[in-house]
């Protein structure tokens, strides 16, 4: 690479994260730490660091790195969390919350993806996080409760199995809407029912699932 990635990373953290309002230290302390240009493929090294997603295969995208740090920070994860991700891509998320969690559980759909981000959090060591196979949109209920459950794929509504897994106090950051164009929502659990934000304006790939969109629509 032209420049350190170090130096990438710290530019990529003051310029699109904290300039546009991410805050918590331990966030953006994570989004320094994780060499991003690893999980790019190869083609798109030298962009790695630049303010927008990427694709990574399999019609997928690799989230622009300042909604990971949005996303991450929304989830505002307790000391020692257990925390579920839901559409594991790159595994690039993933790695960011393996920086903040005890214990980080991700799931795919796509097996060729899932196995590819396992060898990369491997090689970086982080052995805090378990890949899994199959339809995220019904969450994890054997590994449940979680203290934060971040969807990196937008559903039409948010699924109900996922508030089911929230701990109390426990967040969930979803995009909900149409494809193309949705609204990043956070879900709270609290003792007397969930409280819901609606926040900025994003762009997913589409939750394929039970709970998310129909496999054969994903032109529509
Ligand atoms: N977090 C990823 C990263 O850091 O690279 C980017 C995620 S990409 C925007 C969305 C991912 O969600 C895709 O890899 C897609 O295959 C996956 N996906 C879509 N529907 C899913 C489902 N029902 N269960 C699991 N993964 C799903």
């Amino acid at each position: 690479m032209a420049q350190d990635w170090h130096t990438q990373a710290e530019r990529m953290v003051q310029e699109q994260i904290a300039a546009r309002g991410v805050r918590d230290p331990r966030v953006l302390e994570a989004m320094r730490r994780v060499p991003r240009h690893l999980f790019v493929p190869e083609a798109y090294r030298s962009s790695a660091y630049e303010d927008h997603p990427l694709p990574i295969g399999h019609g997928q995208t690799i989230s622009q790195p300042f909604i990971v740090a949005y996303m991450t920070e929304l989830l505002d994860l307790p000391p020692d969390a257990k925390v579920l991700e839901i559409g594991t891509g790159s595994g690039y998320q993933a790695a960011v919350l393996a920086h903040l969690a005890r214990e980080v559980h991700t799931i795919e759909r796509f097996p060729a993806l899932a196995e590819a981000a396992q060898r990369r959090l491997e090689a970086l060591g982080l052995d805090n996080v378990t890949v899994h196979v199959g339809d995220g949109s019904h969450g994890l209920p054997e590994h449940a409760p979680f203290d934060g459950i971040l969807v990196a794929a937008a559903a039409p509504e948010v699924p109900v199995a996922l508030l089911a897994q929230l701990v109390e106090g426990g967040h969930l950051v979803i995009p909900v809407g149409a494809r193309g164009m949705q609204r990043l929502e956070r879900w709270t659990r609290r003792a007397d029912g969930f409280h819901r934000e609606v926040l900025d304006a994003v762009a997913f790939v589409p939750l394929i699932g039970a709970h998310g969109w129909p496999e054969d629509d994903t032109h529509a």
